[in-house]
């Protein structure tokens, strides 16, 4: 599983980064970011929680 977060789409709210701070943090823009990718199998399940939580959709899972 990859993800990536849209910039365009990203309202800061941190919904993501407080349900899978594994993955998701803050970049130098104030905005989310997925800092490891692939995403590590054992928070896998976090990271869709993210993904289904982000209210803009801006959580793209890349698909190969
Ligand atoms: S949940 Fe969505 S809008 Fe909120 S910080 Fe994460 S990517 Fe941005």
């Amino acid at each position: 599983m990859e993800v990536t977060v849209d910039q365009d789409l990203c309202i800061a709210c941190g919904d993501c980064i407080e349900i899978c701070p594994e993955v998701f943090a803050w970049n130098e823009e104030g905005l989310s970011q997925a800092m490891v990718n692939p995403v590590p199998a054992q928070v896998e399940e976090e990271c869709r929680q993210a993904v289904e939580s982000c209210p803009t959709e801006a959580i793209k899972e890349k698909t190969h």
